[in-house]
């Protein structure tokens, strides 16, 4: 039997307690955070919730560590549309539009993602669009594959009821999985938080952006980490956009994304902006992210949109990338920047392998 805390109840740590209880009926998981997908409003940063949210893998070609992570993201999420309908993820199409003046700044060549070659390539239908598909004033080329859009908050409960599920019972000595609330200022205090009353045999790191609070990370490590401030609109879908719609244009710090929701809402985003930590947003963004909607894509009906909320996330990112890593008994899940959902089950994966070399009783 293996004592695990996860810290944090984010995409990552709410993947991680399910991977773990899934893997072994002996592991018994407690998560300590202190925010849950189900609160209605959170002071300090949470950054799940927020997202929009897709799977578009931003590894480089280079980048074969990420790459393998977001292919297993991919195959899980289309198992779970295929599977599990209630899981909160809905098959879209995702289709990119590249601007003439990107093109310009990218020198003039196009640029496909990795996953345009290879297996998933083949298995999403990834295809570059004919020019006959876009306006061809505005856009230098396109591409479209079969994506999907998870509905974020429902989807991390969905999850926490799978652990439940997992754990045999909900409550008393049999239950295997336990939810706690609470912060921990130091990562060793959280040994002292699993549910059974007993020291943990191992903890998961899985605080995103706020790792860099934690007393006992090294201050080196902690100074790695930095928000990337994004905005999105959830509005209500009265446009007919059906696709996960990104136009690609020459800024670095912004760009427009549409996520079109089963449910009757779709977030628009984006920026992008690196140790933004505010969250007043400037009118003139909104107009701007808002602007482009009809600019680019003007054959949606744009009149009369309904904003329902506009929403603030912070991006936890990471000099040097994810930080999977295990210290002791103390293994680090956090970094994953503006990846984390399609990262999770990659992510888990790795983080499995680390726990099971710490196990219940090892002398680490
Ligand atoms: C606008 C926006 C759009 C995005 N779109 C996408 C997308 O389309 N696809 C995608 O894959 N990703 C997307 N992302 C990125 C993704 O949302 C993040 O990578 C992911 O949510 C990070 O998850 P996390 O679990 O690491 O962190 P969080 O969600 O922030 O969770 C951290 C958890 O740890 C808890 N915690 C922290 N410190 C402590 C402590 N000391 N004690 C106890 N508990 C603690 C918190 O309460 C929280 O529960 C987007 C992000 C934003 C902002």
């Amino acid at each position: 039997m293996t004592r695990i805390v996860v810290v944090g109840s984010g995409v990552v740590g709410i993947t991680n307690a399910y991977c773990l209880l899934k893997k072994d009926p002996s592991n018994e998981v407690t998560i300590v955070s202190q925010n849950f997908p189900t609160d209605f409003e959170f002071k300090k940063v949470y950054t799940s919730p927020i997202a929009g949210a897709n799977w578009a893998s931003f590894a480089t070609p280079e980048d074969k560590f990420v790459q393998e992570i977001d292919t297993v993201g991919y195959y899980k999420f289309q198992d779970l549309i295929k599977n599990r309908p209630e899981a909160g993820v809905t098959a879209r199409k995702d289709i990119n539009y590249v601007t003439k003046e990107k093109f310009a700044k990218d020198g003039h060549a196009k640029k496909f993602p990795w996953f345009a070659y290879g297996q998933i390539g083949t298995d999403c239908g990834f295809r570059e669009l004919d020019a006959s598909e876009f306006d061809n004033n505005k856009f230098e080329y396109g591409f479209e594959y079969d994506g999907l859009v998870i509905r974020t908050s429902y989807y991390m409960t969905f999850l926490i009821n799978e652990c439940w599920r997992l754990s045999g019972a909900s409550e008393g000595p049999k239950a295997r999985f336990s939810l706690r609330r609470g912060s921990v200022k130091k990562l060793s205090e959280a040994f002292d938080l699993h549910a059974s009353g007993r020291r943990a045999d191992v903890i998961v790191n899985c605080t995103g952006l706020l790792a860099r609070e934690l007393e006992d990370l090294e201050p080196e490590e902690r100074s790695k980490i930095y928000p990337v401030r994004g905005v999105v609109y959830v509005v209500k879908n009265t446009t007919g956009v059906k696709k996960v719609t990104i136009v690609e244009i020459d800024k670095e710090d912004e760009s427009l994304y549409l996520m079109p929701r089963r449910e009757g809402e779709m977030i628009i985003g984006g920026c992008f902006q690196k140790n933004e930590e505010s969250r007043y947003v400037d009118p003139s963004l909104r107009e701007r992210i808002l602007g482009r909607c009809s600019y680019y894509l003007p054959q949606f009906n744009w009149k009369n949109l309904e904003i329902v909320r506009e929403q603030v996330g912070f991006r936890p990112y990471r000099e040097g990338g994810y930080r999977i890593e295990r210290k002791g008994r103390i293994v680090h899940c956090y970094g994953t920047g503006g990846a984390g959902y399609q990262s999770s089950w990659g992510c888990a994966e790795k983080v499995l392998k680390l726990v099971s070399q710490v196990g219940s009783g090892s002398k680490l």
